[in-house]
């Protein structure tokens, strides 16, 4: 049965539209929505209605503080409704999708927390000298399907409370919640503040090259980052791209497996594996390669999968069609080469998008799922002689997102962690994000910065104020 949502929010207020396009359930394969599909004309609104807003939205920073606080508990009032359609639209399972909303309410509180600095370089009795962080204008936020409502809220929290206003694009897998989100705020945000809409792919691409908005803070792929790039540089827009990775964890030879088999398992089936920051390859010495091997094994048969919405289930299916069918592919392909499947290795039989959570074995680096981003339950455990040799295996990617070290001894891991050339190094730990600390990509996992401090600034351009006393 498919039922129409909620409509696209433009100036506050719905708009309709003759196009829509349908939204699966990965946890069925059947479509089970459908969602308003933007027309170039409704972009054009939408982008309009956020230019009209920003000269009195910039003004207020009071004001918008106490707006994204009101958000974020609205967020949270509505959170149950909320993570239903995330686990219907997206397959999390349910307290995984209560925990994005959360996220979401926090974000927002978090940036209501930040302040844009001046900074007085001089103020003497000749001049004063200031730099400022001023607003820009419309922003365009492009989000991907593993994580709509968290990293929507990542970028406009921080987008608004620098003084812009934004247009908001969800994946076309996942655009319920963040339509539901644009229903939610309309009375918390001004009309225009906020706009959500939705649409097939190219409604991205007309987003990102359109002249109205002057920066475009875009998550998802590196081949899509790499387009939004283009399209972007070619008006000189500014732009934030968070990319894919492929982190490696690095074992070494003393850490205490009964304390981080957990760890080191759900660093990497977290969200079924489909998070930027999960751990996407493990280096593990070869003196403790089985014992390794058949630990996280255990783990992965004794994990619960099933539908999101039914109690109990710790992973969901796979979010997408090509991605399902993108796994399937490389874990066939690693069998083939002479890769051992310690656990799963294979879909699961009914319908919906499900995965056997995976633990290879016999692999090394050169076999496509150790050298690309899987995204998706299956986590290739390679062996290592020389930790030397694994750390420049873990460099050697055109990624950099994210690596960790594990160890029982905190010096000598962090050490090695330091020599990873990713944006965030763990020790210890793997894909724990700390909310004061932004999300940062080297090489083809981004470029810029967001969350945090850090992530505001990039929302902001930077001005000189040049004051002249007495001439
Ligand atoms: P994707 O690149 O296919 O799509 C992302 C978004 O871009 C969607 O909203 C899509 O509709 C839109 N889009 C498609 N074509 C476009 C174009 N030409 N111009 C502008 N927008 C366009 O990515 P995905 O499959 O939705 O997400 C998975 C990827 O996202 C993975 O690689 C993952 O690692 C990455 N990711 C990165 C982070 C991070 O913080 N670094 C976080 C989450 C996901």
């Amino acid at each position: 049965m498919t039922q129409h949502l909620d409509q696209m929010t433009v100036n506050g207020k719905d708009v309709p539209t003759s196009d829509t396009f349908g939204v699966e359930n990965p946890a069925t394969g059947q479509i089970f929505a459908q969602a308003p599909d933007c027309s170039p004309a409704q972009l054009d609104d939408a982008l309009q209605a956020a230019s009209d807003a920003f000269p009195l939205w910039r003004a207020d920073i009071g004001a918008r503080r106490s707006a994204l606080l009101a958000a974020a508990v609205r967020i949270e009032e509505s959170a149950e409704g909320l993570a239903t359609l995330l686990t219907l639209e997206q397959g999390k399972p349910l307290p995984d999708a209560r925990g994005e909303v959360g996220l979401t309410a926090m974000f927002l509180r978090g940036a209501a927390t930040l302040d844009l600095p001046r900074e007085v370089i001089r103020d003497d009795d000749k001049e004063r000298l200031e730099l400022l962080h001023q607003p820009m204008g419309v922003v365009a936020a492009i989000t991907p399907w593993n994580a709509p409502l968290a990293l929507a809220a990542l970028k406009f929290g921080s987008a608004l409370l620098a003084g812009n206003t934004v247009v908001l694009k969800p994946s076309p897998f996942t655009p319920l919640s963040s339509l539901a989100l644009g229903v939610l705020l309309r009375d918390v945000l001004p009309p225009g503040v906020l706009n959500v809409i939705s649409g097939r792919d190219p409604l991205g691409a007309r987003l990102a090259e359109h002249p109205v908005p002057r920066r475009v803070s875009f998550t998802g792929s590196v081949a899509t980052g790499k387009r939004v790039a283009a399209a972007a540089g070619a008006d000189l827009k500014r732009f934030t791209l968070e990319l894919g990775g492929n982190d490696a964890a690095i074992m070494l030879d003393d850490l205490d497996l009964d304390v981080h088999a957990d760890g080191l398992f759900w660093g990497a089936f977290v969200n079924c594996g489909q998070v930027c920051m999960a751990i996407k390859r493990l280096y593990v010495p070869r003196s403790r390669y089985t014992e390794v091997v058949d630990a996280l094994a255990d783990r992965a048969r004794s994990v619960k999968v099933g539908d999101g919405m039914l109690p109990g289930v710790q992973l969901g299916p796979l979010a997408t069609a090509p991605q399902f069918a993108r796994v399937q592919e490389l874990v066939a392909d690693a069998l083939a080469g002479g890769a051992t499947a310690a656990a799963g290795g294979r879909r699961l039989d009914g319908d919906g998008y499900f995965f056997a959570p995976t633990i290879l074995k016999d692999l090394a680096d050169g076999v496509r799922i150790v050298d690309e981003e899987q995204f998706g339950p299956v986590l290739p455990v390679i062996p290592y002689d020389d930790v030397e040799d694994a750390l420049a295996r873990a460099n050697a990617t055109q990624f950099g997102l994210n690596g960790s070290v594990w160890s029982a001894d905190a010096e000598r891991a962090t050490a090695l962690a330091a020599r990873l050339e990713c944006g965030t190094s763990w020790v210890n730990a793997h894909a724990a994000p700390a909310m004061e600390a932004p999300l940062v990509g080297h090489k083809w996992s981004g470029v810029g910065t967001e969350g945090g401090l850090a992530g505001l600034l990039p929302f902001t351009e930077t001005k000189v104020m040049h004051v002249v006393r007495g001439r």
